[in-house]
């Protein structure tokens, strides 16, 4: 019997951990379906040091001071485990021109100071922050995928697929975004409260030569926040300088994703922008819309993501294997980090998403494009769909992210209590406190 069961070792699971430890408790699993921990934070990782990006202080009912405090925290903990020093967008007045340049084409540049880590040095850091884990006592169990979580009259019984038995008296359940279907299943049978967020994000990656958005040499990963006619919402989200574009494997379909390593860069960059869609009756399920178009996308792709070059997306025309690297309209300028064909499929991007959503895609491109003086919408320039970010459902909890079930905890993305690794680290946190709250371990 452990005193804390961590399901998932992202993000979310491994700080929870470590703070559990600072204060004393030696009794912890975490369990994780992979052979190596951590989640997504071994994709690229880039901190972004700041609450307003990838969390919403209400989902973690916290005020603004509190969470600058968590996010000081959490980042000398990854200093401790030997992230870069290095950081970007400290120096608000260097990119001021480009925070005009966004006010007079109807966006607003978020500013913050971020610290990128890159897909290569994270797993040294993770490697680290393992050691450390289990130098307190921590014990891992990886390769396990927990099927099943039935409540015991001591705590919790969790039973994997190869049906291994673990139990303990507190639960933290953060499975991140893929496994946010099965907490959803647990949830259902156990009787874990939540409600359906009806918001999901949908958009492209955009990927071009790395001197076409000089603005990351100031600001690693500008948020563009782009008001248009179509959207409630129109943002561009996590930037990849020197980065390569990336496959996110589901179940049933693929969609795309960036990164980028510390110490090889490419000569692209890439970028999503991404389209807050609000849903409406009858149809509120966010999951059901975005499987919608993220299955009609590979459909379309013949089991793969759409790649379409700029040039025949303002065309109107689908994008095809022959003609793709046509150097007669430049399309030979920018080589696609993905291999077209074998993981990406030429096509048409205006086949697989709705009107409203392509229509708003476009008007921010427009925007994006002058505020960069017309290097965002040259011909040569890619789009990858589908790139969807699933928000999950609304789990209730208390301040401390415990459930309705006492000692079951959530945290993270998988639970909606973050969007980013530095959020799902500051729920995780929370949770800990919650229970050291509680039971005074
Ligand atoms: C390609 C890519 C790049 C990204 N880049 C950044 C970035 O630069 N900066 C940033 O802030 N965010 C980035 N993100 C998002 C970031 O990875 C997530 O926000 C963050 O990892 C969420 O943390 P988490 O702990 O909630 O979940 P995760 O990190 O997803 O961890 C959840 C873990 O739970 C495990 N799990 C799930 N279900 C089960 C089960 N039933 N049994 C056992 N184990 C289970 C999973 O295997 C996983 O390891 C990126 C994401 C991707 C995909």
């Amino acid at each position: 019997m452990y005193d804390v069961i961590i399901v998932g070792s992202g993000p979310a699971g491994l700080f929870s951990a470590y703070n559990l430890v600072k204060n004393k408790v030696r009794s912890i699993l975490i369990i994780d379906k992979n052979p190596f921990p951590s989640g997504g934070m071994l994709n690229d990782c880039k901190l972004n040091l700041t609450p307003d990006i990838g969390m919403e202080l209400d989902d973690l009912f916290l005020t603004r001071e509190r969470a600058l405090e968590l996010i000081k925290e959490i980042d000398s903990i990854f200093l401790k485990f030997n992230a870069p020093k290095e950081l970007y967008g400290e120096n608000a007045e260097s990119y001021k021109e480009w925070v005009e340049r966004a006010k007079r084409n109807d966006a607003l540049l978020v500013g913050a100071i971020q610290r990128h880590i890159g897909t290569d040095l994270s797993k040294d850091v993770i490697k680290s922050f393992r050691k450390y884990l289990e130098g307190e006592g921590v014990s891992f169990t990886l390769s396990t995928n927990i099927e099943n979580v039935e409540q015991e009259n001591s705590g919790f019984e969790l039973t994997s697929d190869n049906n291994q038995d673990f139990h303990c008296r507190n639960l933290i359940l953060a499975p991140g975004r893929s496994g946010s279907k099965w907490l959803r299943d647990i949830s259902k049978k156990i009787g874990i409260k939540y409600s359906n967020g009806k918001r999901i994000d949908v958009g492209i990656r955009i990927e071009m030569r790395r001197e076409s958005y000089p603005i990351t040499d100031l600001i690693y990963d500008p948020k563009f926040k782009i008001k248009t006619k179509y959207s409630n919402e129109l943002r561009t989200f996590c930037t990849n300088p020197g980065g390569r574009v990336t496959l996110e494997h589901y179940d049933d379909f693929k969609l795309v994703n960036g990164d980028a390593l510390k110490n090889k860069k490419t000569e692209n960059t890439n970028f999503a922008l991404l389209n807050t869609v609000n849903l409406t009756e009858p149809l509120t399920d966010p999951f059901v819309y975005g499987r919608l178009i993220a299955s009609a996308t590979n459909i379309l792709g013949g089991g793969l993501p759409i790649v379409q070059r700029v040039g025949d997306f303002l065309d109107e025309k689908r994008s095809k294997g022959e003609t793709f690297f046509d150097s007669s309209r430049w399309y030979d300028r920018v080589i696609p980090t993905l291999s077209v064909g074998n993981t990406v499929t030429p096509g048409d991007i205006r086949m697989a998403y709705p009107y409203k959503i392509v229509k708003s895609l476009k008007e921010g491109l427009i925007k994006l494009n002058k505020i960069f003086g017309n290097t965002i919408l040259k011909e040569e320039n890619l789009i990858y769909g589908p790139e969807i970010k699933f928000y999950s459902l609304n789990y209730e909890t208390d301040k401390n992210m415990e459930t309705n079930i006492e000692n079951l905890f959530v945290a993270g993305d998988g639970a909606g209590k973050s969007r980013g690794i530095v959020g799902a680290a500051i729920s995780g946190v929370i949770a800990s406190e919650g229970i050291l709250k509680k039971w005074k371990i």
